[in-house]
């Protein structure tokens, strides 16, 4: 593949601290230089080196491109008639899921990979250059397995949620669906799948039938995920961190103690603030986690109930206006956080040697993502060397 550089960059985030001022690395009049699906050179525009192609990024900025690591676009249908009810006056609650269950049974294989497809051109659009997605809407095992396979097709980070809720079939023996889950289930979504997650919440599974739940799947070599303390105070993030799970996802309702665990531990708290967007709900207290030291990821949550966004710029500014982030943090969470949530050190940053996914702003700063909320900002952007949008 033949190389590319883009110069003339006002402002280049690299995230990495060694090549550029402040925590974001961030380089003025700078250049970058892509080769195959790698980075293979930053600095100063007036000294790039030849490449067979040229873009002039003529005082625009440069973003490592939005790591995604929490969305669950496996589905079908949509919840259109819920959201309308529950914005003239209605509490959402975990419940809805069986919808979207009803509907995504009832799809096709193509459907499902068509729409997964649809999703990740979109959030491609507006700069995202890799998403993590769940499964959750089969809750059989058959339809469980046959997400996943659907999923590791289009996608690296894949995560089997069999415990999204007990389905309907299942209501008056939820400790039989934790047995399911945790034997065929596991057995037949473990090879598609690198990560395990689960719904601890009051209405889906609480402490124990989570710990089951997570410790079946790290036995069979999944990564651990948390969805935790979304609607209420509760155990997910203290199991999550007593687990050592890569990222506790939700993280709206913490006590002093569940802060200082997440302090202590290795797991990244993950935000989703379309959800509390979406259901008029508190947002969770970013500035209280990055004053404990708590290393965070923002991310979409993109899903048909709760949060319908796949857009990463619009979740960054609701951060930042509503959860006490800075601009700077908060382009770091959705970059850098993410790929700490995926346990990645190959995307969310740019140097030599990372992968070349990074998006081109028209702005002269990324501080215009929350500066100009809402303004189709991403102009390009490239994903493994290939420009997809
Ligand atoms: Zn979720």
């Amino acid at each position: 593949m033949p190389s590319i550089a883009i110069t003339h960059i006002n402002t280049l985030v690299t995230n990495d601290p060694s090549l550029g001022s402040g925590p974001l690395g961030r380089i003025r009049d700078a250049a970058l230089v892509v080769e195959d699906d790698r980075v293979a050179w930053i600095g100063a525009s007036s000294r790039a080196p030849a490449t067979d192609s040229h873009i002039d990024a003529a005082g625009r900025s440069v973003i490592p491109g939005f790591v995604d690591s929490h969305a669950h676009l496996l589905f079908a249908g949509d919840r259109t008639a819920e959201f309308h009810a529950r914005m003239s006056g209605r509490p959402y609650e975990a419940g809805g899921i069986a919808t979207t269950v009803a509907a995504t049974r009832a799809a096709t294989d193509a459907e499902l990979a068509r729409r997964l497809a649809h999703f990740r051109h979109e959030m491609a659009r507006q700069g995202t250059t890799t998403v993590e997605t769940k499964s959750g809407y089969g809750l059989t095992v058959e339809d469980e397995a046959r997400a996943l396979r659907i999923a590791v097709r289009q996608l690296t980070e894949v995560t089997f949620l069999g415990a999204h809720i007990v389905p309907p079939e299942y209501r008056d023996d939820p400790a039989a669906y934790v047995d399911l889950v945790t034997g065929p289930m596991l057995d037949a979504c473990a090879p598609h799948a690198r990560w395990i997650d689960v719904f601890c919440e009051r209405g889906a599974f609480d402490a124990e039938q989570a710990r089951a739940v997570l410790l079946a799947g790290r036995a069979r070599g999944l990564g651990l995920r948390v969805h935790a303390n979304q609607l209420g105070p509760g155990p997910g993030v203290a199991l999550a961190v007593e687990l050592g799970a890569r990222s506790a996802d939700h993280c709206t309702h913490l006590t002093d103690a569940d802060v200082a665990a997440l302090a202590d531990g290795t797991t990244v708290a993950t935000l989703l603030p379309g959800c509390e967007f979406s259901t008029r709900a508190p947002y969770p207290d970013a500035r209280r986690l990055l004053d404990a030291g708590v290393v965070v990821a923002l991310a979409t949550d993109c899903n048909p109930g709760s949060s319908f966004t796949s857009s990463m710029p619009f979740c960054l500014a609701v951060a930042v206006r509503e959860m006490g982030m800075t601009p700077d943090e908060a382009l770091w969470s959705s970059t850098a956080g993410g790929a700490a949530a995926l346990d990645r050190t190959d995307i969310g940053r740019l140097a030599p040697g990372t992968r070349a996914d990074l998006a081109l702003l028209a702005a002269p700063d990324p501080v215009h993502l929350a500066y100009r909320p809402g303004v189709p900002l991403v102009s390009a952007v490239w994903q493994d060397g290939t420009r997809v949008a």
